[in-house]
């Protein structure tokens, strides 16, 4: 199987990683939407969030809370941030490996496109 996120995550494939641990990774992602768009993934291959099973709870609960750590580090914490987990074509998935995208340094508008 080869997956472009399971490639970063053993850094087989080049990324700014700016943050791992043993089950988790955060990289710059490569088209950036806001001043800083970083994508937190496990490292545990997960297609899909419908493939998120009871045993991945904590892991999932994982990405969050790094996802949080970093807006700290990164320096909008307080000010704000998006994070969004998009999940098939029409949540607009392109990369079949879970990924909650952190996305901070610019004011986001509601409702999403
Ligand atoms: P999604 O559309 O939610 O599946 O998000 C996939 C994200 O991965 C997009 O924001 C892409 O810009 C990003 N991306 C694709 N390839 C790479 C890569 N090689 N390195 C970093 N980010 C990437
Ligand atoms: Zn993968």
């Amino acid at each position: 199987m080869t997956c472009l996120f399971c490639q970063i995550a053993s850094r087989e494939l080049p990324a700014q990683i700016v943050y791992e641990d043993d089950e988790v990774v955060a990289f710059e992602d490569i088209a950036p939407q806001a001043p800083t768009h970083l994508l937190v993934i496990p490292r545990k291959h997960i297609a899909t969030l419908n493939d998120i099973e009871e045993a991945d709870l904590a892991l999932v609960g994982r990405l969050q809370y790094v996802a949080a750590r970093l807006a700290r580090q990164f320096g909008f914490a307080d000010d704000g941030y998006r994070v969004v987990m998009n999940c098939n074509d029409d949540g607009g998935q392109t990369v079949y490996h879970i990924h909650m995208h952190l996305m901070g340094g610019r004011r986001f508008t509601w409702p999403a496109g």
